[in-house]
């Protein structure tokens, strides 16, 4: 994994054998004493992960820490601390400065090289998502985030039993939150029938500690619980464990000699960043959603209509069996507009729509292609039953009201339709564009020789 490193330390030699390090695991580093010179690298270099030692006597170095976190040039940027004693107070300081960690010196370098892959991973997902995320509001898909409240579902794996467990205890006053507890081994087992936690707390201070590894990865592979963060409480001292569960696919690791206020700041970081990403992936799902969506009447567009009925053909080479393409355009509809005005043209759109959706097989794609003009594709359907169904739609439609003029007089409309069947039992993919073609000039039929009637078209495609 590549990524920019930057080392701010006041010692030369701690920032020598840093860079060695770092460059043998082949990142990008540069290294500076200053908060001063830091600043200037940063908006040079654009680094991915910063390592700062928080001891150097010279400058207020958490000062500079929280500075980098509110400035929106370094606020995703990765922050590990470096030096410090390894208590829990000196962690919870570091931490509650914006540090995403804290390695005590020496480094154990198992454990800061997994540290700094996992937080570049979670950078990298980050900046992918938040790339998505400005292209659909380029688009003009922009929802504005809804102002952060984190209503979070916390569960705490751990293969201990009995109530008021002290971990429990510490994560219940610090989420100030109803954290259950459940089996690990259960785990696997409940989670479809609920929607999953947003946050795992896994206790890997017990006797099952092998098992675990097992567990974090599985819960990264499934899909009910591939999203929900995972927070794993390691003993003390134990580094290489808490590397192998960060390169397993676990969020965070906090050794099991934390205070309150660690554990809180850890899992709240890891539940505010959970929820940040599904509020992405909402926002990209919606974003797709809208590009393929007529906004006026919530029908798919032409641009959706078009890959879906090359796909309709191929599966109906597959199944042998035919399909069906209506075109279907409002008769004299401008009249309408001319009539009543726009406002109540859309409105027949509208409620046309919704009839035409209404009397048709779920698996019948309706589309509307523009202005007054939809496309229906019916998979499995014969040439008799398409004629049927389109007959159908033509009567529903000859006898509904659709809208209402201002007055409160009702406004009706016809259509014509024009249908074209794929040849029963092709073995070639039926070419979609001739298809259609068809169905076009067999509307065209129904418009001359007198609109509100269905045509059909002549030859099977
Ligand atoms: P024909 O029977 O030959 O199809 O006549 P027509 O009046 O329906 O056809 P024409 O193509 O002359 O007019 C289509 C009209 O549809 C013109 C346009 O103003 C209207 N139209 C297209 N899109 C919309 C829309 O989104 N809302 C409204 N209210 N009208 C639309
Ligand atoms: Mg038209
Ligand atoms: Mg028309």
């Amino acid at each position: 994994m590549s990524g920019r490193i930057l080392i701010i330390d006041a010692a030369a030699t701690n920032r020598i054998v840093l860079r060695v390090k770092m460059l043998a695991a082949h990142f990008a580093v540069d290294a500076c004493a200053t908060a001063k010179e830091a600043k200037a690298l940063i908006s040079q270099t654009r680094p991915d992960l910063i390592l700062i030692n928080l001891c150097d006597a010279s400058e207020n170095r958490y000062d500079f820490c929280r500075q980098l976190r509110k400035s929106a040039e370094t606020a995703t940027v990765a922050i590990i601390a470096v030096g410090g004693a390894d208590t829990a107070t000196a962690r919870f300081a570091a931490l509650d400065a914006g540090a995403d960690d804290i390695l005590a010196l020496p480094i154990n370098d198992t454990l800061l090289l997994a540290r700094i892959r996992s937080l570049l991973r979670v950078r990298s997902t980050r900046e992918e998502l938040a790339l998505r995320e400005s292209t659909s509001c380029a688009l003009g898909f922009d929802e504005k985030a809804a102002p952060f409240a984190p209503a979070a579902r916390v569960a705490l794996l751990t293969d201990q039993t009995g109530d008021n467990l002290p971990l429990c205890r510490k994560l219940q006053a610090g989420l100030r939150q109803d954290i259950p507890q459940r089996a690990p081994a259960s785990v696997l087992a409940d989670t479809g029938a609920e929607q999953a936690p947003d946050l795992f707390v896994i206790d890997a201070c017990g006797k099952e500690q092998g098992t675990l590894f097992g567990l974090v990865s599985d819960l990264r592979a499934r899909v009910e619980t591939r999203w929900a963060a995972q927070l794993i409480v390691v003993p003390k001292d134990a580094h290489e464990v808490a590397a192998m569960f960060l390169d397993l696919g676990a969020d965070d690791v906090v050794p099991a000699d934390c205070c309150e206020g660690e554990l809180k700041l850890r899992a709240r970081a890891l539940i505010q960043r959970k929820l940040g990403q599904d509020k992405l992936r909402d926002t990209v799902r919606s974003g797709l959603q809208a590009a393929i969506t007529d906004p006026l009447t919530g029908l798919y567009n032409r641009r959706y209509a078009e890959p879906h009925l090359a796909r309709m053909a191929e599966q109906a080479v597959a199944t042998r069996q035919p399909f069906a393409v209506m075109m279907i355009d409002i008769d004299y509809f401008k009249a309408v507009n001319d009539t009543y005005g726009h406002p109540a043209g859309d409105a027949v759109l509208c409620q046309l729509s919704t009839h035409l959706r209404a009397n048709l097989r779920a698996i019948d794609l309706v589309a509307r292609m523009g202005g007054e003009e939809f496309l229906i594709a019916m998979p499995g359907t014969t040439k008799t039953q398409a004629r049927l169904a389109a007959d159908r739609l033509r009567h529903l439609i000859d006898g509904s009201v659709l809208a209402h003029a201002e007055d409160g007089s009702p406004i009706s409309v016809t259509i014509s339709v024009g249908v074209a069947v794929s040849a029963p039992c092709a073995t070639d993919n039926p070419a979609i564009g001739k298809i259609c073609t068809s169905a076009d000039k067999a509307l065209f039929r129904a418009k001359s020789s007198g609109r509100n009637q269905v045509a059909m078209s002549k030859s099977a495609a």
